[in-house]
């Protein structure tokens, strides 16, 4: 029912024809956003005063995948809905949910996250961007990296600096930073697929949004590490669900007798193995928050994601005078390009590395490395 629902409003409200210019796309993407807000597809299980709908995030993740079966794209403002959003539910005061959380479902608002710096990536706790409290409001000095759509971005969540560098973790806040104010540049970095997804990001002593402090002064280790969880446990809910797209649009290029039997079939199998692991992340959110889990489900998701991406990348059509020769070529660049960015699977959100050490220590409970 549920999926028809769906559907019968999809038969109405059709997905954008993509443009070829980037910021032409990112604007389209954030009006249809806007419209599967408006037709209540986002914010499944937040609560109703901020914005959002009964039901669980596994509903959420039913709608992701439905929208993926129809060729439609998934909401562009992922950061603010998948990491951003549960941050401020489980951190934030009432005043700030309700400044933020709607605006982040219709798409008004685009959420950064700005935690890595060039010399803190995996150890987080370094972080050496600094915010100094000023005249009742922080003023934010430093550098950060990787930081994705941040050229569209309205809004970011910076990890700084606001204890002495030795106090380590006890010493960060995270802090909502609008990306318009003054003294904030961003220098896009090109990516091996020849996107710009990620960024440099300057800040030049930038004063915070007032009200700005998510959680407690000096309290935003907690905050970033509940946000890197839900990061890493939606990931494959999101990720498979945009891979399934691409792979149908794959398929759909390459023809009718659509390639090597073998090698469809073991890329379905990645992709489903992919659903799967995101059904199970979601059903662990829905009851609650899912802690270091989250790093099966993210190392899991990467491993699958690279795998698929082999595959897809060695699908030939069978049938080559069935298709067109430009079709052929657009599938083969779509494949291409899913196989340099799953290279990025196994470092984004925490590398495997990473990753294998929190689920030895933290959810098998091996000792430390001497
Ligand atoms: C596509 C993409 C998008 C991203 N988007 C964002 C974003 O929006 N916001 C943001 O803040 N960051 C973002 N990042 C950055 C990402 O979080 C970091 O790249 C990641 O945490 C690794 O940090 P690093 O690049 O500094 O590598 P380093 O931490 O320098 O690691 C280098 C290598 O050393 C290994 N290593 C490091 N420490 C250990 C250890 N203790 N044990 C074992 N091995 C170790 C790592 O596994 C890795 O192989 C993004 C990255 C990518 C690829």
């Amino acid at each position: 029912m549920f999926n028809e629902r769906l559907y019968d409003w999809l038969a109405v409200h059709r997905p954008p024809i993509p443009t070829s210019d980037p910021t032409g796309r990112f604007a389209q993407l954030r009006a249809w956003q806007a419209s599967l807000n408006d037709g209540g597809w986002l914010g499944l299980g937040w609560p109703e005063e901020f914005g959002g709908r009964p039901g669980t995030i596994l509903d959420q993740a039913m709608v992701y995948a439905a929208l993926a079966a129809a060729g439609a794209p998934p909401p562009v403002g992922i950061i603010g809905l998948q990491t951003v959003g549960p941050a401020l539910l489980a951190y934030g005061t009432s005043e700030q949910k309700s400044r933020y959380l709607p605006r982040i479902l219709s798409g008004a608002d685009i959420w950064c996250q700005g935690f890595s710096e060039p010399e803190a990536g995996s150890d987080l706790a370094s972080v050496r961007t600094v915010a100094k409290y000023h005249a009742h409001r922080f003023v934010v000095k430093g550098q950060k990296v990787w930081t994705s759509w941040a050229q569209y971005a309205d809004l970011c969540a910076v990890l700084a600096r606001t204890g002495s560098a030795h106090e380590g973790r006890r010493g960060l806040t995270y802090l909502v930073v609008h990306m318009r104010a003054p003294g904030v540049t961003v220098a896009p970095i090109t990516q091996m697929t020849g996107e710009q997804e990620f960024n440099e990001v300057f800040f030049d002593d930038v004063v915070a949004a007032d009200d700005g402090v998510i959680g407690e002064v000096g309290g935003g280790w907690q905050v970033a590490l509940s946000t890197l969880e839900n990061e890493r446990a939606m990931y494959p809910i999101s990720r498979s669900a945009e891979l399934q797209v691409s792979f149908n649009r794959f398929l759909s290029g390459i023809g009718p007798d659509q390639g090597n039997a073998v090698d469809i079939g073991w890329a379905e199998i990645w992709l489903a193995a992919m659903t799967a692991v995101g059904r199970a992340a979601a059903g662990d959110l829905a009851v609650g928050t899912v802690g270091p889990r989250s790093a099966v489900y993210k190392l899991l998701t990467s491993q699958l994601e690279q795998q698929f991406a082999e595959r897809q990348l060695v699908i030939r059509p069978a049938n080559a005078d069935a298709v067109t020769a430009d079709a052929v070529s657009r599938s083969r660049s779509s494949a291409r390009h899913d196989y340099l960015l799953s290279r990025a699977a196994t470092i984004h959100g925490g590398t495997a590395e990473i990753l294998r050490g929190v689920i030895a220590q933290r959810q098998l409970g091996l000792p430390r490395d001497r």
